[in-house]
């Protein structure tokens, strides 16, 4: 938990979001600007302020940076349920994480945009 972080204040409710998705490792909540039909932000409920945050060196129980690896694991996990969810599974979808000032994040807490209901084309990628 980071005080001043945005994404930490909609995990702990103290800022309102629409929620699509949670358990006990993540929260996924409606993009307040979407930039598609279908644009939810899937975070960790521990603050890690990017995508190179988190330390996944070993993943056996008890090893050094396991209780991270878990939080990489259990957001891999809620990419499948956002997407069941929200009805893109089949239709296809894009999953983005802006990392940094080139990337253009703007909230440094790890997020997952994860896009769909529509075409995209190669306008992006
Ligand atoms: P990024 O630019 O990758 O850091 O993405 C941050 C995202 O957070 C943007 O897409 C914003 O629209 C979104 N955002 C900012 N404030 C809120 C909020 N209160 N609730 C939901 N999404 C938000
Ligand atoms: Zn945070």
């Amino acid at each position: 938990m980071d005080g001043d972080c945005l994404f930490c204040k909609i995990i702990d409710g103290s800022v309102p979001s629409k929620k699509v998705y949670e358990n006990e490792w993540v929260l996924a909540f409606e993009d307040i600007s979407p930039a598609a039909r279908v644009h939810v932000l899937l975070v960790p409920k521990k603050h890690f302020a990017d995508i190179l945050a988190p330390n996944c060196g070993g993943y056996a129980e008890g090893a050094s940076g396991a209780s991270d690896a878990r939080y990489v694991l259990e957001l891999h996990r809620a990419i499948k349920a956002v997407v069941e969810l929200t009805g893109v599974a089949g239709s296809g979808f894009r999953v983005i994480a802006n990392c940094g000032r080139d990337a253009g994040q703007t909230v440094p807490h790890l997020h997952f945009h994860i896009l769909g209901g529509q075409p995209f084309g190669e306008a992006l990628l």
